[in-house]
């Protein structure tokens, strides 16, 4: 690339670009440079180049185009951040010194610890300046482009970081274009058979497709002209990695997938969506629980369109997305459409302050996750849970949106709308029925919390049911101002009942394996040690797996015999804690038969609900069988459910303590 093709791609926009400036800094970064290569084998000049070139297609500002020029220049070479700033004035080297890593002198005995304050760093520099992270998202865009010239152990490492941290960000920030990139490339190297495998599926089809999308657009086109809606239509093939998550997600086969194809009809003015979305109905017939408004409810991420999935030429299902220009320059560019395009009204202005400032909620939890936390790792590993996962967005009873990380229940709501309404907390009302607190809240959901004067701290088992580690500061927070009898009590009633659940008994615990916890927990005495316990200082999991095995709590494992998973095309995979998939091969990996025992109020649809609480976390139901019991319409269920290992188990736990009708349960240890 020649720095006049650069200047072009600039100019487009922004037309009254200083040149004279750019060329310098072009010259400074080159010569400081200079001697460098990449990895594959060209002058080392071309990375920031490329960068900058990615950034013009973001429409950034001369600012930021000339701090990417410069954004290796301190890391890498002898000039320093000083130099640069002298030269180039104190905004551009603030973010130039935003996206340079930790010095890699002071942290020449510890290259991992250098990583993880790099990236704290970096955070808490973004959270200053949206500009940092356009930057090194365009940086990391370019490295990924190129990362077949590396190593191959590093490729895999930068692969899982990209896909942990850099993808989230570009999705918080809206930025589509760059998400799916970065998606498709890290695809490639983490799962490289899947990638392979399902290239060539898309292939086969892909002709057939094209005749699809074809007759549709032009029956589409004719409608549009007899209506004299002016719009545009786009369609393109769906990324790689988009279809191999939705297989993931919704353990189906790519045949079985039914919106490969997606067509976009891009209008003028916000009503023509909704008349083009009638139109569109009229001629094909829609799939029903497809349609979507997010233009009345964006999603978190800020993203409008109306989509629609219905049954196209030929009776293939085919997705629609119908949005206005702006909504698509923003969809595209995210906050950066939001931060550059500053022309306009002042009316507008105030807006687009509104819009950054609605989309920047997430780096006030990243500043708060800084004052809690001691360790950097946690910090890190904090950020990718609280911050990164993806969110699903909830509503109040006023209908104000509030978005947490999936997973979150009903306790992390309470404590995101204010530390009193969760420690005061006796109830859950989701669309308008009751459920435990420790529900687990889903996209759409209306939540009010029901709060008690008389409730005044926090129940110690929630510690360990809450998702968002705002929620786990505050209520620990509570418990530790317990008096000390209070954390005692509160620590014999917890682990009583979670022995219990395990099908053990606090009180039958062995000398030797208290003795075992007082040295583990370096507690002088039993009394001491459940006064932690109560406090939440020790945590259920960390006791349970101290005294038993695997084995001990779930029995031998099974390695064959599953039945019903004998398709070997089947993709079997499960999510992990974050964004990354965990290959699950039924055939190979050990899996546990576990006997549980429950008492319920008879109901209808109460086996139905358990069944579907259970198939959403992929524990099996092998054998089942209900008695009566002395108590008019109530039941005992003898149960035996097949789980992965002992966090699943945990799970199907908690799924049970969301099910109407439960009484009480337990695992039933074999004799
Ligand atoms: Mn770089």
């Amino acid at each position: 690339m020649q720095i006049s093709t650069l200047i072009k791609q600039a100019k487009v926009y922004l037309p009254k670009l200083d040149e004279k400036r750019f060329k310098r800094a072009y010259v400074f970064a080159r010569n400081a440079h200079a001697g460098q290569k990449r990895m594959d084998g060209s002058e080392y000049i071309t990375h920031p180049m490329e960068v900058t070139s990615i950034l013009t297609h973001l429409r950034v500002d001369e600012t930021t185009l000339l701090a990417a020029i410069l954004h290796d220049v301190p890391e890498d070479t002898k000039r320093t951040i000083e130099e640069v700033e002298k030269e180039f004035g104190r905004d551009l080297a603030f973010l130039v010194s935003g996206v340079t890593k930790l010095s890699k002198m002071k942290y020449r005995h510890n290259m991992v610890e250098r990583q993880v304050d790099s990236l704290k760093k970096f955070f808490l520099h973004s959270a200053r300046d949206l500009r940092i992270i356009l930057i090194k998202l365009a940086d990391r865009l370019h490295n990924m482009r190129t990362l077949n010239y590396v190593r191959q152990e590093k490729q895999l490492r930068i692969a899982k970081e990209t896909m942990e941290i850099y993808v989230p960000i570009a999705n918080l920030l809206g930025v589509w274009e760059v998400k799916s990139e970065l998606e498709n490339l890290c695809f490639a190297y983490i799962y490289p058979k899947e990638y392979d495998q399902l290239k060539h599926l898309i292939q086969k089809t892909a002709a057939y497709q094209q005749k699809i999308l074809k007759g549709t657009t032009q029956k589409l086109q004719r409608e549009l002209k007899k209506n004299r809606i002016q719009a545009e239509i786009q369609s393109r093939p769906k990324s790689l990695y988009s279809i191999f998550r939705k297989m993931v997600d919704r353990e189906q086969q790519v045949e079985d997938l039914n919106d490969l194809l997606a067509i976009r009809v891009i209008v003028k003015e916000r009503d023509d969506c909704y008349r083009v979305l009638g139109l569109i109905h009229e001629l094909f017939r829609p799939k029903s629980g497809r349609i979507k408004d997010y233009i009345a409810v964006p999603k978190a991420n800020g993203y409008q369109s109306l989509h629609t999935t219905v049954f196209g030429v030929d009776g293939t299902p085919t997705e629609f997305q119908i949005r206005t220009q702006e909504m698509h320059i923003e969809s595209e560019y995210g906050i950066a459409a939001h931060y550059f395009y500053k022309e306009g009204s002042s009316a507008r202005w105030t807006k687009i302050q509104r819009e950054i400032k609605k989309r920047s909620g997430w780096v006030k939890e990243v500043l708060e996750l800084q004052k809690d936390l001691k360790s950097n790792t946690d910090f890190i590993e904090n950020l990718k849970i609280d911050v990164l996962q993806d969110r699903i967005f909830v509503f109040t009873p006023h209908g104000d949106m509030i978005d947490l990380p999936q997973g979150a229940t009903g306790l992390d709501f309470a404590y995101h709308i204010h530390t009193d309404v969760g420690d005061h907390a006796v109830g859950l009302s989701r669309n308008g029925q009751s459920y435990p607190l420790t529900f687990v809240l889903e996209t759409g959901d209306t939540v009010k919390i029901m709060t008690s004067k008389t409730q005044t701290l926090p129940k110690r088992e929630w510690l360990e049911k809450v998702k968002t580690n705002l929620a786990r500061n505050k209520i620990r927070l509570a418990l530790k101002r317990q008096t000390q009898e209070q954390a005692y009590e509160a620590g014999v009633e917890f682990l009583t009942r979670e022995f219990h659940l395990y099908g053990e008994k606090l009180d039958r615990l062995s000398e030797k394996q208290k003795d075992l916890l007082l040295a583990a927990f370096e507690m002088k005495n039993w009394r001491e040690f459940i006064e932690a316990v109560g406090n939440g200082t020790i945590s259920e999991s960390e006791i349970i797996s101290l005294l038993y095995s695997t084995e001990d709590l779930l029995g031998t494992p099974h390695r064959t015999g599953h039945d019903y998973s004998i398709n070997t095309n089947k993709i079997g995979y499960r999510k992990s804690g974050t964004r990354l998939f965990t290959p699950v091969n039924s055939s190979t990996t050990p899996f546990y038969r576990v006997s549980l025992s429950m008492e319920c109020n008879d109901r209808v649809g109460l086996l139905r609900d358990l069944g579907i609480e259970f198939a959403k976390l992929g524990v099996n139901i092998y054998q089942i069988g209900v008695r009566p019991t002395k108590v008019l319409e109530r039941v005992k269920v003898d149960l035996i459910i097949e789980v992965m290992d002992l966090d699943q188990l945990r799970n199907a736990f908690d799924a049970m303590e969301g099910i109407d009708g439960i009484i009480e349960f337990h695992r039933i240890a074999a004799s």
